[in-house]
Order: C-alpha cells, then structure tokens, then sequence
C-alpha cells in the first residue's frame, strides 16, 4: 500500500494520474509539448481572426454582442477588458455566484464592476445547489460540479434569452494543461463537448433524481440542439486567440480592474491571486491530491515551469512542502456546515477517494509515499 512510484512529467512534474494527461517518448507532457508548439503558433493570425470574428458579431442594434463569464479573477477580468477595450466589443458579463464565496472573490468582482462593466449575477437556487453538490461530492468527489454546470448551463441560456451570439470563456484548461486535446485547433466547441470536457461527462439530467422538476432544475439542463440553433451561438475560449499568460492577465488585471491578492497565500500552494472565488475550490483541490496525488501546487508549479519562471528542482520542493494540504480548521467547518456533514461524514468521503496506490494514511492524514523523482 502507497509504495508504487508515481510517473510525473520530466519537465513539470504533472503526474500521468491526471485525467486525460498524455506523455510522448522523452515522458514530457502534453501541456509541456504544447508550451512548445505554443511558441510556434502563428498568433498574430490568431488574432486576426478573433478580429474577425469580433466584427461578424458586434452589435447594431445596441444590445450586448458577447457575453463574457466573470469571477471577478484575473483572467475573466482580464478577457472583459480585452473585449471591451481593445477589440471594442459591447459585452454582458455574467458571473455565477458560487456557493461559500471567498470574500475576496466577491470584494474583487465589485472592484471589476465599478472599473465599468455591465455585469449581472446568477444565483442558482442554491437548495438545489447545495444537494447536488453532495451529491456528487459523495459519489464522484467533485464538490464543485454543480457550480461549474452553472458556469456553462446559465451561461449558454443566459446567451439564448437575451439573443447574444458570441460566448468568449477565459481559457481552455484541457489543452492548456494537460488534458484531452480536442479543442487544440478549433476555436469553436458545442454542447456536447461543454458536457464531456468540463463536466467529466456527468449528465446533469441524472439530478433530476434527487426530486427536482426540470424547472427547478432550469440552469442546470443543457438546452436543446434546437435552442441553439435558433441562437445561432458561437462558443469560443480567449486562449485559443492569444498566447495564454495567466500572470500578464494578473498584471493588466490588478491594473486595469482594481484585482486585489489574498494577503497571504492560498491554502496548499505558494500563490496568492489564483481561484480565490470560493471555498470549495480548496475542497476541490485536497480531493485532486486524494485521487490523483498532485494538488494545487503541482499545478502551479507547472504553470511556473512552462513560462521559465521555476526549476524543476525548485518545484519539487515547493511540491513536497504544500501539495495535500489538509484543509485548515475554518475551513472544514464552512464544509461541514454548506454539505451538512458531520467531520467523520466528511473524513469518509476522503478516505473513499484517496489512492491507496500512491498515498498512505499517516497519523491520520493521506501522504503522498511516492518519491518525487
Ligand atoms: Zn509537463
């Protein structure tokens, strides 16, 4: 038990336990090739056809043209004031209220607002938030799977009802990080990608057994084919147009719509400005390390390889030093409270999850046995 060596990319120390990672024949990763090949991209044509694709859409009618889904995070801050100011766009930004908000999510999406946007909030009923995030948190030990449907769902309908044709997300993690590379060399994607990409595939009409009526259930049911259709939606991410730099996106962002870091850093790794939105991301995070065995810092580390700001070395220590951190009091109990669990219910639901094959239970928190080579 917990003795197996855990395979890791000998760039950036991504573990082949991710979901959809692939290695090539040196076991360097797919997000890794790809910083690669990013640098060979030919952006400026990129570009042009966001150009492009911004004039087919503006408006001419005075209603919004696109809609940009915002956190108040530095890099849906940072494509709205791209949008807005320098492709000139008129956009609706929608952001999803998340349920256990970070206050200062919520104090840097106010500080967004007021550098001038026009930006409606969705509060999905959160009764039924709260029982499909147990839900799949017990079963698929995904905390934020019903938030993160409400990210595209209520996006998608958001769209639909006030007839805006282009939806422009932030990035696209898969490619970008290391996962499937389907969206790689289009700049489109559909419904059918939104529910196997990023919500792993997990219907969300298998919630309607849990007692709710589909109109409950209203932001979370995927439209119909014919909805969009008759919307015309075009469904695109910022980072297929540009090369992606979530720090440049921090900068312009702490510049240009008053972003504000955590005072000190989140919890499992070294960085302070990253999904700061809600609590349960941390949640999410110390369920990655139980299944996968890399956490946030692994990830941050990568991110900090790949743009020649870290050493391998240097990541392995931060690596050891932060990844699996157990989460801190307060915030096991803002768990226990949203998921009404007991701390045992919840250390359960840890202990299902964790892989025995690489982690052991040491005085009563999972480590990671596996060497860090
Ligand atoms: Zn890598």
């Amino acid at each position: 038990m917990g003795v197996a060596l855990l395979q890791r990319c000998t760039k950036c120390l991504m573990p082949a336990t991710r979901p959809r990672i692939t290695f090539n024949n040196e076991g360097v990763c797919n997000a890794c090739t790809w910083a690669e090949e990013k640098k060979k991209i030919d952006w400026t044509a990129r570009g042009s056809l966001l150009k492009e694709i911004c004039d087919k859409y503006r408006s001419q009618n005075g209603n919004f043209d696109c809609i940009v889904p915002v956190s108040g995070g530095k890099d849906s801050s940072y494509v709205a004031y791209m949008m807005k100011h320098e492709l000139k766009m008129n956009p609706l930004c929608v952001h999803i209220a998340p349920p256990t908000p970070m206050p200062i999510g919520d104090e840097n999406l106010q500080r967004f607002i007021q550098s001038g946007y026009d930006c409606i909030t969705i509060h999905a009923n959160p009764m039924v938030s709260q029982a499909i995030a147990k839900k799949t948190l017990v079963e698929f030990g995904q905390p934020l799977m019903a938030w993160m449907t409400n990210v595209q769902v209520a996006i998608f309908k958001t769209a639909i009802n006030f007839k805006i044709p282009l939806i422009m997300f932030g990035e696209e993690g898969e490619t970008e990080y290391g996962g499937t590379d389907k969206l790689k060399s289009t700049p489109y994607y559909d419904f059918e990608d939104s529910l196997k990409i990023y919500l792993s595939g997990i219907d969300p009409k298998k919630y309607i057994d849990l007692g709710f009526s589909e109109n409950e259930l209203y932001f979370w049911l995927y439209p119909s084919m014919d909805e969009a259709k008759k919307g015309n939606l075009a469904i695109t991410h910022f980072s297929f147009f540009e090369n992606w730099d979530p720090y440049h996106h921090y900068l312009v962002a702490k510049e240009k719509c008053g972003l504000k870091e955590r005072t000190d850093a989140s919890v499992g790794t070294y960085t302070n400005f990253a999904q700061t939105d809600t609590f349960l991301y941390d949640l999410h995070s110390y369920l990655m390390f139980l299944k996968f065995g890399f956490g946030r810092c692994t990830a941050d580390v990568g991110i900090d390889i790949r743009r020649g700001a870290l050493e391998r070395e240097q990541g392995k220590h931060l690596v050891k030093r932060f990844d699996g951190h157990y989460p801190p009091e307060e915030y096991i109990k803002i768990y226990c409270d949203y998921f009404q669990m007991t701390r045992n219910e919840l250390d359960a639901v840890f202990d299902k999850f964790a892989n025995k094959t690489y982690l052991e239970k040491i005085n009563g928190a999972w480590k990671l046995t596996s060497e860090i080579l």
